[in-house]
């Protein structure tokens, strides 16, 4: 490709609202353009790494046997009904409404329609397993686009659905995927992590999400030096040893706290320590009030509550639930005289002893409120967000907190939507029973992003062979002189012929302004062809990656930038 004939509109400043590399150098370097917020134009330059990255996918899926289609994007709301997440998905899931008045659905992810497919077409268990997978533009509505493609509101994602007539099998096909995803991150050149993940509102319980390691990722990781690994919202640590043994139990006294409704206040009044309350947060769960229980010091995690009191829907109680559950307002609530409501704690409020807590009346605490004898807890469990250096739930060492791209995530869902839409097949023994699931999600332009994230430098991408929209660069540097002129028009089409994916920068421009660009966009391999070495009859070859710089002549140069690539010289 001839720069005067691509369309590469390279900018010299960072967008003003780009937070992060890949998003400030996938503007800059001509990759995307913004429409809309979270919803971006692909550029040529763009485009073909995309398709680099879908090959690679494609390659990975077709190789376990997966089959390709292509689902429709455009859902009637009768599906989402069926399996109960019309309601669940939330202000995420864009429902235009069609002519007839009819609600649909964009879709986010296609669990609904392949599920659909299947139990029309798929009878018997000697049909099974069968995995179907597409590339193809998912729609969020998300609360809060950013970071370019890396959270947008229309992306491109490749998703796959594995039908199985058993758990065992299920199994298999998840072990498979999980090796696929590994082959497709390591071909595109990432360094990333499989963690234990969240189900959130697709359902499951076993599920990894593939995190790339990145300083500006959205998502935390909890990990320690023993291989234990998670993201933060499933990753457990354990209490510490209990220290409050021995302490004497003071009687329960109720005290006046004017006005005070933090966590923070109240200690300072009371001349104690955060930790030494217990914050009580009522929840509504799919119609039923609950009480978390945890330390003043901490969070709660909330994903941690739902999987404890298995729910999908569950919200925060607004000051007049609060109000109707428990007599007092927001901000007071305590367990003491909570009995007839479900109480939940996280353990580590076994470690403490005459705790604060809100006395369910307004302008008023206890203090020296203790467990078993002033309340009664319905169960315990780990209900807090980790926190750097906690112990480890596997070894009891302190754990790190570090940031990730989440790329991929694959769910093993049991049986959660054939029971809900009626999803059946023939068993080997003539039994009707609805098909076990599995699925697996990879952001395909996130993944664009995600590679840039992690290789670039100040002066722009530095792409990986595997991804990059060419794979190297023919940078005369003068255009009007006939030497270096026909010597690269001659480098381009010999690389070419060799079947390399070639950029000729024919641009009548200052070398400075070349280089700048071919630095900014970042491929692999330039082939400079400049005066100094054009005098000895060569060229220059230049590894973007490491900087390194050779000399050949332009004869030998196609044949050395052919090892080069052939010995894994570049990657
Ligand atoms: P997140 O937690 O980041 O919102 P998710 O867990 O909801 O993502 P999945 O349902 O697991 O996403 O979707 C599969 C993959 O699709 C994700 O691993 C991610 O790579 C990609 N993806 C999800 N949401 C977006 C988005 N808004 N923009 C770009 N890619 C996305
Ligand atoms: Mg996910």
């Amino acid at each position: 490709m001839r720069w005067t004939q691509a369309f590469i509109p390279t900018l010299k400043e960072d967008p003003a609202d780009a937070e992060i590399s890949s998003h400030k150098l996938m503007v800059r370097a001509g990759l995307v353009r913004k429409l809309t917020s979270g919803v971006y134009t692909h550029l040529p330059l763009g485009l073909r790494a995309i398709q680099k990255v879908e090959r690679i996918v494609r390659e990975e899926m077709d190789r376990t046997g997966a089959l390709e289609t292509l689902l429709p994007i455009l859902h009637p709301c009768e599906l989402w009904k069926e399996s109960g997440r019309w309601d669940v998905y939330g202000k995420e899931l864009m429902r235009p409404v069609d002519r007839h008045g009819r609600e649909c659905a964009l879709g986010p992810t296609h669990e609904e329609v392949i599920t659909d497919l299947v139990r029309r077409e798929v009878r018997s268990y000697r049909e099974l397993p069968v995995t179907f997978y597409q590339i193809q533009t998912k729609f969020r509505d998300e609360v809060r686009p950013r970071f370019g493609v890396v959270r947008s509101r229309e992306f491109i994602m490749k998703d796959a659905y594995s039908f199985h007539e058993d758990e065992k099998s299920l199994r298999e096909t998840y072990k498979v995927m999980h090796g696929a995803y590994t082959r497709i991150f390591e071909r595109c050149g990432l360094k990333f992590a499989p963690v234990h993940a969240d189900s959130g509102a697709i359902g499951g319980d076993v599920t990894h999400e593939f995190m790339v390691l990145a300083g500006a990722g959205e998502s935390e990781v909890v990990s320690c030096g023993c291989g234990y690994s998670a993201t933060l919202e499933r990753g457990e640590t354990a209490p510490e040893k209990p220290s409050g043994k021995g302490v004497e139990l003071k009687p329960l006294e109720k005290v006046h706290t004017p006005g005070l409704k933090t966590v923070e206040e109240v200690a300072k009044f009371l001349k104690t320590e955060p930790s030494s309350l217990i914050k009580t947060l009522l929840y509504e769960a799919e119609g039923e009030t609950v009480a978390a229980l945890i330390p003043g010091d901490r969070e709660l995690n909330e994903a941690k509550l739902r999987r404890v009191l298995k729910v999908d829907l569950m919200t925060m109680c607004e000051a007049e639930a609060i109000e109707k559950a428990t007599g007092g307002p927001l901000g007071f609530s305590g367990p003491v005289g909570l009995e007839k409501m479900r109480l939940v704690a996280d353990p580590r409020i076994k470690n403490v002893k005459n705790f604060v807590v809100g006395a369910n009346e307004a302008d008023y605490h206890h203090v020296n409120a203790n467990l078993e004898r002033d309340f009664k807890v319905n169960q315990f469990a780990d209900l807090v967000v980790a926190e750097e250096r906690d112990p480890c739930v596997k070894c009891g060492k302190p754990v790190s907190i570090s940031r990730g791209i989440e790329v991929g995530q694959i769910f093993e869902l049991g049986s959660k939507y054939s029971e809900k839409m009626g999803a059946m097949f023939l068993g080997q023994d003539g039994k009707e029973r609805p098909f076990v699931m599995g699925c697996y999600g990879i952001g395909i332009t996130r993944t664009v992003a995600a590679v840039i994230e992690q290789n670039h430098d100040s002066n722009g991408i530095i792409w990986p062979l595997s991804v990059a929209p060419y794979q190297m660069e023919v940078l005369p540097v003068n255009v009007n002189d006939e030497t270096i002129r026909t010597t690269a028009e001659r480098l381009y089409e010999e690389l070419t012929g060799m079947g390399f994916e070639v950029l000729l920068d024919d641009r009548d421009q200052r070398p400075g302004f070349k280089f700048k660009d071919a630095d900014l966009v970042g491929l692999p391999l330039r082939v400079v062809v400049g005066e100094k070495a054009m005098a000895e009859g060569k060229v220059e070859i230049h590894v973007r990656r490491t900087g390194e710089t050779m000399r050949a002549s332009t004869d030998e140069a196609p044949g050395r930038i052919k090892t080069l690539i052939e010995e894994g010289k570049v990657s």
